[in-house]
């Protein structure tokens, strides 16, 4: 067994000094270290014996990335907790780490086993994916995780025990968005998931591989005792994505009729009464109204404005009184009479806005008379 220390008369190794004596110890043949760390970053690093033997690795102290990249094999200790990125794209090697691990652990695993005694930060087991030719990937972690957890998990397998995490969500808030594949156990409560995710109860084969994993899990992390605890299926779920309604691929006519514009290529684009306006409006139709007012008598009955008006649609009354009217079917509201009347009897007034004011016909004016 090799120990290494990260300090020579009191000055601190580079990582990249301490991986290398590692790799150069591998090559000797050396398959078991103590690694007396201080913070150096990525411990032990992708390594392999070329005699195709075991590699046990025990780290104390270590910095960010313990566990990563490695191949299988490889086997990681770490006596206490560890900083983030644990286990970060492991392809096959194990990490054991005992007490707490930072974010993103297990971030971009794609083999191997990771094992966390404690918590685990936010993120953890994000990006995890099973490339099939291959071991899947395993996360166990002992307590919770923080939250974003398990965000675009597409493969392998994530357990989360929720020890000591009596209160609120055991994977924190917003877990598992973007998740496509893989499963996602947990126990305890889970807070809300992406609606294309299923949350479902244990079936046979998640128990047998829940209580095969679990002795592994808790002999790893000096955990035994909580095995009769934890083996209680009916506080656990599993997160998987949901199944998908079977696509029942239309024609492509009934495409076009139906989704790309319902009622076909020449369809109303809005939903439209039918109902047309004339070119030159009329009645209901007209933009304004021309109203008589003489209340001043100063009309001169000179018929300038039935004479002029281009539709016809003045008249004048043929009795005593002296009135003149526009038959709002003929008027068009062009305002001439206004124009030419001498003494400015005639105003053309705005029409209403439009508003209903006939059963299924749509106009401009509320007033019959209009
Ligand atoms: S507004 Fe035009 S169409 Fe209407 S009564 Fe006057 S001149 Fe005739
Ligand atoms: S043009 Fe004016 S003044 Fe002449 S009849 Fe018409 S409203 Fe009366």
């Amino acid at each position: 067994m090799r120990t290494i220390h990260t300090s020579t008369k009191n000055q601190r190794i580079s990582t990249q000094e301490l991986l290398t004596s590692i790799r150069e110890a591998v090559e000797q043949g050396e398959c078991d270290f103590v690694i007396e760390a201080q913070g150096q970053h990525d411990i032990p690093g992708p390594l392999w014996n070329s005699q195709g033997k075991a590699l046990h690795i025990t780290v104390r102290n270590p910095g960010q990335r313990v566990g990563a990249m490695m191949l299988p094999g490889t086997n990681v200790l770490v006596e206490g907790s560890a900083p983030a990125d644990v286990g970060w794209l492991n392809a096959g090697g194990t990490l054991i780490v005992k007490g707490d691990v930072g974010d993103t652990a297990g971030h971009c695993a794609a083999s191997g086993t990771i094992y966390i005694g404690g918590r685990a930060g936010a993120r953890s087991g994000s990006l995890m994916k099973h490339d099939p030719l291959y071991k899947a990937p395993e996360l166990w972690i002992l307590k919770h995780t923080g939250s974003f957890s398990f965000e675009f998990f597409s493969g392998g397998y994530a357990v989360v025990c929720g020890c000591d995490c009596e209160q609120g969500s055991v994977l924190g808030d917003r877990p598992c968005v973007g998740m496509v594949g893989g499963v996602v156990y947990v126990r305890g409560s889970v807070g809300d998931i992406p609606q294309d995710l299923a949350l479902l109860p244990l079936d046979h084969n998640d128990q047998a591989f829940l209580n095969e994993g679990l002795d592994r899990f808790l002999r790893a992390v000096d955990e035994k005792h909580r095995a009769p605890l934890l083996k209680d299926w009916e506080v656990w779920h599993k997160i998987v994505p949901a199944p998908k309604q079977e696509l029942v691929r239309p024609s492509v006519a009934q495409y076009r009729k139906a989704s790309w514009i319902p009622g076909g290529l020449f369809a109303d684009i809005v939903a439209d009464s039918g109902i047309h306006a004339p070119i030159l409006g009329t009645g209901l139709h007209r933009l304004r109204i021309p109203v008589w007012e003489n209340e001043s008598n100063t009309c001169l009955d000179c018929h300038k404005c039935a004479l002029t008006c281009p539709r016809n649609a003045i008249e004048r009354t043929q009795d005593t009184t002296l009135t003149y009217t526009a038959d709002p079917a003929t008027c068009i509201g062009c305002g001439l009479c206004q124009a030419v009347c001498p003494n400015h009897i005639w105003r053309l007034t705005d029409a209403p806005p439009l508003v209903e004011h006939l059963p299924g016909e749509k106009g401009r004016c509320v007033m019959d008379n209009r």
